[in-house]
């Protein structure tokens, strides 16, 4: 049988193990990539061109959006964010799935722009202070931590527009919901092609 690729989309706030998950859902799965996304942003260490984001300056992201090279785009913390086109366009055809690790703003874009190929997973933890334990235990500092709890709040008014809600209180558990998200959603009958 001959099927549509699949755009899984996984959002978070940050904190909530959507890295973790993504890297283990990705590993070993040769039908499904990531989609690498264009930024505004400055590295940071360990981070590399192509591989974690493409890096840009905000004219060349300008003149991207003006050409019409992105699916969606979206600030997120006072930079731009940006999937590229091409690349999805391309694994879509192919009969390839393609992972992103994108906000809520560019899920609800990315859905609009492809409004049958896209399936959106929100991943929380069970409670706001299960979140700052996380941050606090992942070393960031104060002011980060309390940056990041009020956008956390913000994602998560926005939980309910995703198909899929899952808790993040074990990760094994956490990563078997997922898979099983996944290969329902290859199964669906409306991915044919
Ligand atoms: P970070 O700078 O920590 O890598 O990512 C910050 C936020 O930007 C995360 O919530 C991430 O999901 C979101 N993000 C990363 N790439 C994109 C993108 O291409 N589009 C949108 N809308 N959000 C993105």
């Amino acid at each position: 049988m001959k099927r549509r690729g699949l755009c899984l989309v996984l959002a978070a706030p940050s904190g909530a193990g959507k890295t973790s998950l993504s890297r283990a859902l990705l590993d070993g799965d040769e039908f499904m990539s990531l989609s690498v996304s264009a930024t505004t942003r400055a590295p940071r260490p360990g981070e590399q061109e192509g591989v974690h984001y493409y890096f840009k300056t905000p004219e060349t992201f300008a003149a991207m959006i003006a050409a019409g090279d992105f699916l969606e785009h979206a600030s997120v913390f006072g930079r731009s964010y940006g999937t590229p086109r091409a690349p999805v366009e391309a694994a879509l055809a192919a009969g390839r799935d393609i992972l992103f690790d994108i906000d809520w703003q560019g899920y609800r874009q990315l859905r609009a722009a492809l409004p049958n190929d896209v399936m959106g997973v929100f991943i929380r933890t069970p409670t706001l202070a299960d979140l700052r334990t996380r941050l606090i235990g992942r070393g960031d500092d104060a002011a980060t931590i309390a940056r990041r709890m009020a956008e956390a709040e913000t994602e998560l008014a926005h939980q309910t527009e995703f198909d899929f809600i899952i808790e993040n209180r074990d990760f094994d558990v956490a990563l078997t919901d997922l898979r099983a998200v996944r290969r329902a959603c290859r199964l669906m009958t409306s991915r044919l092609a």
